[in-house]
């Protein structure tokens, strides 16, 4: 009775052409990856998808610092944080992360968490209590969606970028605490907040401002802090949330806030004080990767990351021009994420299994992560690739395009 009744939404997914499936990698992350399929074979890929957008995951740099973290504080953390798991390895990342922050946030402090879900669920709510309205962009992560949904708060959606819907609500708002909440770089767009006039309206309504810098943290901003950096903001207000999973190559998560707020953090945050801190050796490495995100070689990975959205999104201008009927778009961004917008969720699944066939791992995104009819390839960048990486992948698209396209005699 129990099976039956989730069979029959097994099969309900299913018939969506919803179905999710893990693959298994056997090798470190790098845009050549072997990655054993759900036929059980092993293939060399070349990857389009992870979130390493630095190329550190198997930075060899990062790997002897994890090794060398193992050798000097073993394995797991034994603890919450707040009884014996926080290591000195701990306070030297907060400290640093505090350090990168200051010019963008005053008596900046850094709090560290395990995962970016597990730093945006703290921070939203701890924050989201019964006197606070929380102001939700509307393709927000679901991490920060679950915050709201977890807060005592009142929650409103206001519609994506819509700086005026915005002032309206925030206006309208009778709260004691007002709290917005956005990404800074949304994951299945690209795009990025309108993060300056966020932060004018939260100084027009005495409002905090929650930034999720998941995919903009190493990536944007001359010294890759990130998007405060890219945009040169300073205030008080700003609540800054980042994963360490992504262009940090290794694992966890901050929130880097005024110092009251990470002080209020460490006393009300549930999932800061029940879960157990994260392994030491991890904290490490991250001081390595830190290092090099901010070194020359972080510099350098950044041009390259430029140089090969350029070509990326030339040659799909290209290529989309030649095939107007088949109505894909390609998504306005300036990151390494780069959506090509398909339709329909089975013509995008086709799409991307006839890639992986080719030897190119691209995932299609189908709704609920992204809207109905606006399922889509997310293509993203890594500054390992190499431009003959990207002309692979223009070639593969413009055969599958042609292939497509009806109207093509
Ligand atoms: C990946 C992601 C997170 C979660 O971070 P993890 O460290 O992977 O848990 C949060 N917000 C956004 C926007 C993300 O893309």
């Amino acid at each position: 009775m129990l099976l039956e009744h989730l069979r029959a939404k097994l099969s309900a997914i299913e018939a969506q052409s919803l179905t999710r499936f893990l693959r298994q990698a056997e090798s470190p992350t790098a845009p050549r990856q072997q990655v054993r399929g759900a036929d059980g074979v092993t293939r060399e890929l070349l990857m389009f998808c992870s979130n390493d957008y630095l190329g550190l995951a198997a930075e060899p740099q990062i790997t002897a610092a994890l090794i060398e973290g193992a050798m000097i504080y073993g394995g797991g953390s034994g603890a919450s944080p707040l009884i014996s798991g926080h290591s000195r390895a701990h306070e030297q990342v907060a400290e640093t992360l505090s350090a990168w922050m200051a010019p963008h946030i005053p008596e900046a402090k850094a709090l560290g968490f395990c995962t970016g879900y597990m730093a945006n669920l703290a921070v939203v709510t701890a924050l989201g209590d019964e006197q606070t309205e929380i102001f939700s962009e509307a393709w927000n992560h679901a991490s920060l969606i679950d915050g709201s949904r977890l807060a005592r708060a009142q929650v409103t959606r206001y519609a994506h970028a819509d700086v005026a819907q915005l002032r309206g609500l925030l206006a309208a708002s009778q709260a004691k605490v007002k709290l917005i909440v956005t990404d800074a770089v949304f994951s299945m767009d690209g795009d990025l907040a309108p993060l300056p006039e966020l932060l004018a309206l939260a100084d027009d309504f005495d409002a905090w401002l929650i930034v999720d810098d998941a995919h903009g943290f190493g990536v944007l901003g001359e010294r890759g802090r990130g998007s405060l950096e890219h945009f040169k903001l300073r205030s008080e207000r700003l609540i800054l949330v980042g994963t360490l999973g992504k262009a940090a190559g290794l694992a966890g998560a901050f929130v880097v806030a005024h110092a009251t707020i990470t002080d209020y953090l460490l006393q009300a945050a549930r999932n800061y004080i029940f879960s157990t801190a994260s392994p030491p050796a991890i904290e490490h490495a991250l001081l390595t990767s830190l290092a090099l995100i901010e070194s020359d070689l972080g510099a350098e990975r950044r041009a390259n990351l430029r140089r090969l959205q350029a070509q990326l999104r030339v040659g799909i201008a290209a290529m989309l021009a030649r095939h107007p009927a088949l109505g894909w778009r390609l998504a306005p961004s300036d990151t390494p994420v780069q959506p090509l917008i398909i339709g329909g969720n089975a013509e995008v699944m086709a799409l991307a299994a006839r890639l992986e066939r080719e030897g190119l791992r691209v995932p299609g995104i189908r709704p609920p992560t992204v809207p109905a009819g606006e399922a889509r390839l997310r293509i993203t960048l890594c500054a390992t690739h190499v431009e003959a990486d990207v002309d692979r992948l223009l070639l593969a698209l413009a055969a599958a395009a042609a292939d497509m396209d009806v109207s093509t005699p």
